[in-house]
């Protein structure tokens, strides 16, 4: 009894220090978006999985420091932001810092990743679109990735949205497949062109046969679908054979580099080629 008692109490006080944490998060958000310092986006490689098949692309990953948290892992805040709708200003912003930024990149593709939450706003593909071109980039270098979640949301301004970003000349991609509940027939009716494996299925790989079997699948079904796929978080040698063997496109992952800024990336820079793979 006394047990249970003090199981209960240990539940109360993490519910509350996440949200104390919670609201500092937010608070420091909301001050972030408004003095427009401390938000950065970071580019982690995605490389063909044969050499010679095509060009490097790249991910924009967001990262924030606040004056007042320090670092704040991108899990954390964009949580918060979707639960608050600060997600919406945060993802113009992010969306502005990139398209800055690839010019720096040179001809790269970058890919560009989108909450469930920013696709439920009606309009957003427009002005998505808009911002894009108003850089004078081509929609055909940028790719949207969207999580697996979106698929439980079920909802039609979400489908409505993909479909226009499509429409405009966007590339999409299934984020961390294999987590959510994409069916078949979901994945054949809206206009994805990729596939990203999520890396929980990568490490599985070289746990035996089940893990293997399971990412053959994954590449067979996107293979009967016509769709790209990426295997993400890859962390090593073998790691990158197996899933060559299995046939991925694109390979990404701390083995092949590490988020870094835009000018760590940049071809011809008297600087180190970015950061080594660790
Ligand atoms: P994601 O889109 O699945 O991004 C891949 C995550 O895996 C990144 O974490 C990346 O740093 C990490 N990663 C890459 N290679 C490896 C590896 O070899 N091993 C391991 N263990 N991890 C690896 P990050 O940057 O912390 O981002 C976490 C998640 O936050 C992202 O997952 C994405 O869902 C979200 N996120 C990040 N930036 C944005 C953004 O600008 N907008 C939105 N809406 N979400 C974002
Ligand atoms: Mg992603
Ligand atoms: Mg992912
Ligand atoms: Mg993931």
């Amino acid at each position: 009894k006394l047990r249970e008692t003090l199981e209960v109490v240990r539940y109360d006080k993490r519910m509350e220090t996440e949200d104390i944490d919670h609201k500092r998060i937010e608070r420091e958000l909301r001050r972030a978006l408004i003095e427009g310092h401390g938000l950065e986006v970071h580019y982690q490689p995605i490389v063909p999985a044969n050499p010679g098949a095509g060009p490097t692309r790249y991910e924009a990953l967001a990262r924030w420091t606040s004056p007042e948290l320090g670092k704040v892992s991108p899990e954390r805040f964009i949580k918060v932001a979707e639960a608050t709708g600060l997600i919406l200003p945060l993802g113009w912003k992010l969306l502005d810092l990139v398209c800055a930024d690839m010019c720096l990149l040179d001809k790269a593709r970058v890919s560009i990743n989108v909450s469930p939450t920013q696709l439920m706003s009606r309009g957003f593909a427009e002005k998505f679109t808009a911002i894009v071109l108003s850089h004078g980039i081509a929609p055909w270098r940028i790719e949207v990735e969207v999580t697996e979640q979106i698929v439980v949301r079920d909802d039609a301004t979400i489908e409505q949205e993909l479909i226009a970003l499509s429409h405009n000349g966007f590339t999409l991609a299934l984020d961390d497949f294999g987590t959510g509940f994409a069916s078949i027939g979901y994945l054949t009716q809206m206009p994805f062109d990729g596939l990203k494996i999520d890396r929980s299925f990568v490490r599985s790989i070289e746990d035996g046969q089940q893990g293997m079997r399971m990412v053959r699948s994954i590449v067979g079904l996107a293979r009967a679908m016509d769709l790209s796929i990426v295997a993400e978080g890859v962390e090593n040698e073998a790691e990158a054979v197996l899933l060559r063997r299995i046939g991925a496109d694109y390979l990404q992952g701390y083995y092949f580099g590490r988020p870094a800024p835009a000018s760590a990336w940049v071809k011809d820079s008297p600087t180190p080629k970015g950061p080594k793979p660790v």
